[in-house]
């Protein structure tokens, strides 16, 4: 359970951190919630003392962050490309399903946000299982693991070691775009670079590079206004 203090009217949480020696204030870019990380054992009327003589600069962070978003019944959204809407159904059964162009989920309202999200991500967990590999036998390669992920920095990754990993998030983009950030992934198996050969194999396999980018970088804060 995290502790917080609340002060001004505005409740932070208190994050204890090993190898902490001075304490720092920030929002925490996932939750959008204030958050201050402290040394152990600090005492606490030295972290409000800190928080207090911060208050004003901290409030100004929170106006401008954007505030996060959760799913919701009523609420458009696009997933892998198809236009659905979100409707609570709590007298049913059977999960997250789709029904022609209504999202339907079951359950108390309290778990919508959760369920949606886990349907997004076994969604693209999906697709990408079956697209990467495919894309990895026409650049004679393979793929060890494929994870999903909710990372913030970016839309995905590769290690030398075959393991790629894709952001949740990219479900609610176009297909393109997660098909670029595939193919931007699966070609660094062969290229751990962004030389001028990594993006030629990327041109090869036919991937909207410029489009993806630009709708990536103006859709970046709308992906990552979700909870
Ligand atoms: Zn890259």
């Amino acid at each position: 359970m995290v502790r917080s203090l609340i002060v001004s009217g505005t409740s932070i949480d208190i994050i204890p951190k090993k190898g902490c020696h001075s304490l720092k204030l920030r929002i925490d870019r996932k939750t959008g919630k204030p958050q201050v990380i402290i040394p152990f054992l600090y005492p606490i009327f030295m972290v409000q003392k800190f928080i207090e003589s911060h208050i004003v600069w901290l409030q100004k962070q929170i106006s401008l962050t954007p505030q996060k978003i959760t799913f919701k019944d009523g609420m458009k959204l696009s997933i892998l490309g198809q236009e659905l809407i979100i409707r609570h159904q709590d007298k049913r059964i059977g999960g997250v399903f789709i029904e022609g162009n209504i999202l339907i989920v079951t359950g108390s309202s309290e778990h919508l946000h959760r369920r949606v999200k886990d349907f997004i991500q076994k969604q693209v967990s999906e697709y990408v299982s079956v697209k990467a590999p495919k894309i990895a036998e026409q650049l004679n390669c393979s793929i060890k693991r494929i994870t999903i992920k909710d990372t913030i920095s970016r839309w995905g990754s590769c290690t030398s070691t075959g393991h790629l990993s894709f952001c949740w998030r990219l479900g609610l983009a176009p297909l393109f775009v997660l098909d670029y950030v595939i193919i931007h992934e699966v070609a660094h198996l062969v290229e751990m670079n962004h030389s001028w050969a990594f993006w030629k194999k990327v041109a090869e396999l036919n991937a909207n590079t410029r489009q993806a980018k630009k709708w990536l970088n103006e859709n970046a804060p709308y992906l990552h206004s979700f909870l």
